[in-house]
């Protein structure tokens, strides 16, 4: 057995703090007691079981819902020299009985295995005949039917208590709502568990929200603004992913398609290839995330409003779980929530309502004013306590409300009343801003009251107010030919009696990274940086693992910045244990030494 807890997180996995709340986390596994612990992405949630099972004299038994969640932990702990194996179904024989050779000799520290294995006759007498610590339930949101993943075999793991008294069972999942971690409790029947949950904000994640009107050039703008970087591209339907990626390959960038549609080993190639960086961006539905632990995504743009808050945090959560900077950019329009009413109308499901409901939110958070974090935050019952998150687009000041949203609105409303509910959205622009253009000048409506009454406007802006407002149902449109009607929420607008939100367009051009996290470029040898990245990708293609396994960001810039020349140095540096010094410092000195 090693020394302290603190002393394995130094020799193991380099690192010499704690995250928020992973000490309390270990506490409770080190002395036998269940609990629950609720810590955002990248909040550092596998080493809460990890490290203890160094501690423990038997088996930690983790369980998990997918094997590709499973091969990048183990691959991890076995890149820091910690005893590791899986039970799945992907096993062939001879590798099935290596596994239990070595569970017989207790030669392993964890375990994973999927819960269908688990629940296999004889299993558990058999781990607990040869030995058992702990147990880790991970995802284990997917016990219950209120969370967004639910697993029906999860729900069989409540045998486990009885199964095995005196072990304790840690629970460890992202999702944050009152009524999932209830669930977990109850269905996994803990025994008076230690419910640890941890703060959700992001403050390394920059939200931004624009309106879409062109989402190619959008997409590329972002693109390339970050060169060389790891990004995610979600999309509403299979076919936009498609056309995504056929557009954005036409254009120059590294791209690999990802969507149920697809056949498996065509997905699992652009997995691959994403995540041992062949390409740099990965185009898909919300079918890809779960089960990929890449930590250096450094940007999640969203192609469409996605379906509701939770699945927004969850798919712009995957950026940045190294907790350096990193970019998430939702593209909406109106037509999104069109989308998605109609997919939910067409579903199965029961609970309609509550989609609509749901839906609704994720609209409002696009269309408002109202910081990011703070949205989100309160969304999941936390709050932000501060002033300004100084990370989204509204706390940087890009994006505004229209100061006097009312009056514009009526005029708007007015005009299209009085030009007799007859005509287009461009037309009706082209009045407003006092256009002399003949069908205008034919249909007198030069002389309506309304005409010019935003001439210090562009017709572009005009255009894009109309579109606002009939997102917001203040406009409708009949007819084949479109025209404009206003609707019942618009005449309350006339009346004064309700006011609309109009968004000024976008000032500032954006700023490439938060002001409060730019200093995590401080010091770092940009080159170096280049270079060690190139050999962090040969030393995982030499071994067969991904990337960030190797090194994760934050351990690049540290190499970088500090430019350590000696071992001793280089244990110095956050990430770097003694099997990733035995392993790799040869390597990365002479690459230091090179300049
Ligand atoms: P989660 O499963 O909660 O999303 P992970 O366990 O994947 O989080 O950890 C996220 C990142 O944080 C990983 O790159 C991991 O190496 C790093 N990390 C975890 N614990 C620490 C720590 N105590 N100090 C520094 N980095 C840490």
């Amino acid at each position: 057995m090693e020394g302290s807890i603190e002393e394995v997180l130094r020799k193991y996995w380099g690192f010499d703090t704690f995250l928020p709340l992973q000490k309390q986390a270990m506490e409770c596994v080190g002395s036998g007691r269940d609990s629950v612990v609720v810590l955002p992405t990248g909040g550092g949630k596998s080493l809460c079981f990890q490290a203890p099972a160094l501690l423990l004299p038997h088996l930690t038994l983790v369980v998990s819902p997918l094997i590709s969640l499973m091969k990048d932990q183990i691959d991890s702990l076995l890149d820091n020299g910690i005893a590791a194996g899986r039970l799945d179904s992907s096993l062939s024989h001879p590798e099935r009985n290596g596994v239990f050779d070595r569970l017989r000799e207790r030669r392993l520290k964890l375990l994973y295995v999927s819960p269908e294995r688990l629940l296999m006759q004889g299993f558990l007498d058999f781990v607990r005949n040869n030995g058992i610590s702990s147990v880790a339930i991970d995802e284990a949101h997917c016990v219950s039917m209120w969370g967004h993943d639910f697993r029906p075999e999860y729900r069989q793991l409540r045998v486990l208590r009885d199964a095995l008294p005196g072990v304790p069972i840690g629970a460890y999942t992202a999702t944050a709502t009152e009524m999932v971690r209830r669930d977990i409790v109850e269905q996994l029947r803990l025994n008076s568990p230690e419910i640890l949950v941890g703060r959700f904000d992001r403050p390394n994640l920059l939200y931004r929200v624009r309106r879409r009107t062109n989402a190619l050039k959008q997409i590329c703008e972002v693109l390339d603004r970050h060169k060389g970087e790891s990004g995610i591209i979600y999309c509403i339907r299979r076919t936009d992913v498609d056309e995504m990626t056929e557009a954005l390959t036409e254009h120059g960038y590294r791209v690999a398609p990802y969507h149920a549609g697809m056949p498996d080993e065509e997905r699992k190639r652009s997995q691959d290839l994403f995540i041992e960086e062949e390409v740099d961006l990965i185009v898909a539905t919300v079918a890809f995330g779960m089960g990929i632990d890449k930590s250096n995504v450094r940007y999640v743009i969203h192609a469409a409003m996605p379906k509701s808050l939770e699945h927004y945090q969850q798919e712009s959560g995957r950026a940045g779980r190294d907790g350096l900077e990193a970019e998430c950019l939702l593209f909406y329009s109106g037509s999104d929530y069109l989308i998605w009413k109609r997919i939910l109308e067409e579903s199965e499901s029961q609970s309609l309502d509550i989609g609509k409901a749901k839906l609704g939110q994720m609209y409002r958070y696009c269309s408002s004013v109202a910081c990011r974090h703070r949205t989100l935050l309160a969304y999941f019952g936390q709050q932000l306590g501060k002033e300004s998150c100084q990370a989204c687009d509204i706390c940087m000041g890009e994006v505004q409300g229209v100061a006097d949203a009312l009056v514009v609105a009526q005029k708007i409303l007015s005009s299209v009343i009085r030009q007799g509910e007859r005509f287009g959205a461009e037309y009706t622009a082209a009045v407003l801003t006092g256009s002399r253009e003949e069908r205008i000048l034919a249909n007198r409506h030069d002389a309506l009251s309304t005409y010019g009454l935003l001439k210090d406007v562009s017709r572009s802006i005009v255009r894009d107010w109309i579109e606002q407002l009939t997102e917001q149902g203040c406009l409708e449109r009949a007819g084949e030919f479109n025209v404009l009607k206003v609707a019942e929420k618009g005449r309350r607008v006339l009346k004064g009696l309700e006011e609309p939100l109009l968004l000024e367009p976008p000032k500032k051009k954006p700023a490439p990274k938060p002001p409060a996290v730019k200093d995590s470029w401080e010091g770092v040898d940009e080159d170096l940086f280049e270079r060690l990245r190139l050999l962090r990708r040969k030393l995982a293609q030499q071994r067969s693992v991904p990337a960030y396994i190797i090194f994760n960001d934050v351990t690049l810039r540290d190499l970088a910045r500090r430019r350590p020349d000696s071992p001793e140095a280089l244990l110095r540096v956050s990430g770097i244990g003694a099997k990733k010094l035995e392993q790799y410092g040869e390597a990365i000195l002479s690459e230091i030494r090179k300049s």
